[in-house]
């Protein structure tokens, strides 16, 4: 490929690692950002009580990904950390997924016992069953297990997460917290997890030190006025905002997430605690169980709230928002030298690996 002037649209994960692989095969990179910070939702900061907290939500690294693993490597140490969740359920934190620890907190000693044994007949060890899969069982003791998870820990959860029923969402997004047949307390079973040991934002400028990479803040698409020069531009930004919303809007989960510093060494015994039936949030991080701090009179916490505005999330997948992505996309075709990517740009609900794998496949297409 001829040495080319891209343009990279948007600082998150999926634009600064494309932007640090073509500047490394020596293409000239701009990179806009319209916030005043790079990262995307990735973005963390250190307090002014020395701990680093993730301003837009918690974000925990973990893949399989060996090839992913290794190139995020190059950037940053790790501090080794394994998420592990704990749900407010009838007064009692217990280990979230559901797994066989939280059937013996949940049920009376024998119940529990008996439960197991049906569990262990029924699925193999380590298995994940999703709930909406669980619910349809025929079996009485399955479904008593099935009707708590649901009840307790899904419905009123994805009610407020997403403002729909666990059946009105894609089983894709359900099936990302499954019933556990096993002991492990962990919310992920990847290969390799944890947090950059240094924050985020650290590794990702990281990425972007190069010089061939410019990086300009505060900086908007449709504003910059040489946007039609660049041989190749990289859209990380919302598709349908590229067009301006002429097909119609693709809808979005957005939330707010409120930043609290509290005057105790430690305020929860996890990272994240959710509570799926009380309060309009449906979890609260805290940050220093991601990253050790030696501050041990204060600690930060963060309350994620899910509603219809605020920060950009997740995207809702359903029919209606397909017909209209489709719709995008029939356009985008017609456009040359302009590619859509990441969680905005193709409207899929990327985890961060994921997001990076697919900037890495795309350089690799463009670089052949
Ligand atoms: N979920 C739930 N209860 C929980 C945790 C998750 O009902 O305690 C459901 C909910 O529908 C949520 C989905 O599982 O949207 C995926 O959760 P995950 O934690 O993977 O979401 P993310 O990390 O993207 O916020």
């Amino acid at each position: 490929m001829p040495k080319q002037k891209i343009l990279i649209v948007g600082a998150g994960i999926t634009g600064i690692a494309l932007a640090e692989r073509f500047a490394q095969a020596g293409h000239k990179i701009t990179v806009l950002e319209k916030r005043g910070e790079i990262g995307g939702n990735c973005y963390d900061y250190q307090d002014k009580n020395g701990i680093i907290v993730h301003k837009y939500g918690p974000h925990i690294f973990h893949t399989d990904n060996q090839e992913v693993w290794d190139y995020l490597s190059g950037f940053t140490d790790w501090h080794h950390y394994e998420h592990c969740v704990l749900g407010s359920i009838d007064h009692q934190l217990v280990p979230i997924p559901f797994n066989l620890n939280t059937l013996h907190q949940a049920f009376p000693a024998e119940q529990a016992q008996q439960l197991e044994k049906i569990l262990l007949a029924e699925f193999s060890p380590g298995e994940k069953v999703p709930i909406l899969e669980l619910r349809q069982t025929k079996n009485k003791d399955l479904q008593l297990i099935a009707d708590f998870v649901y009840q307790k820990i899904f419905l009123n959860y994805t009610r407020k997460q997403w403002g729909l029923e666990p059946e009105d969402i894609d089983p894709e997004v359900t099936g990302r917290v499954p019933i556990l047949i096993s002991r492990d307390n962990r919310y992920f079973q990847d290969k390799h997890q944890g947090i950059p040991s240094k924050g985020y934002t650290s590794m990702l400028e990281k990425m972007l030190q190069s010089e061939n990479i410019t990086v300009r803040l505060n900086t908007s698409y449709h504003k910059l006025p040489d946007r039609q020069t660049f041989d190749q531009t990289f859209y990380t930004g919302s598709i349908d905002e590229f067009f301006k919303y002429q097909l119609g809007r693709l809808k979005y989960r957005c939330f707010k997430f409120a930043l609290k510093t509290v005057k105790q060494n430690s305020y929860q015994p996890v990272a994240t605690v959710n509570y799926p039936n009380d309060y309009d949030y449906t979890r609260i991080t805290e940050f220093k169980k991601f990253l050790p701090s030696t501050n041990n009179k204060t600690t930060a916490i963060g309350f994620e709230y899910p509603g219809d505005k605020g920060i950009t999330g997740w995207p809702i997948l359903n029919n209606d928002n397909s017909k209209i992505l489709r719709k995008y996309q029939a356009e985008a075709k017609k456009l040359s030298n302009i590619t859509f990517v990441g969680r905005l740009g193709e409207f899929k609900y990327y985890d961060m690996d994921d997001a990076v794998a697919n900037s890495l496949a795309i350089f690799k297409k463009f670089n052949e």
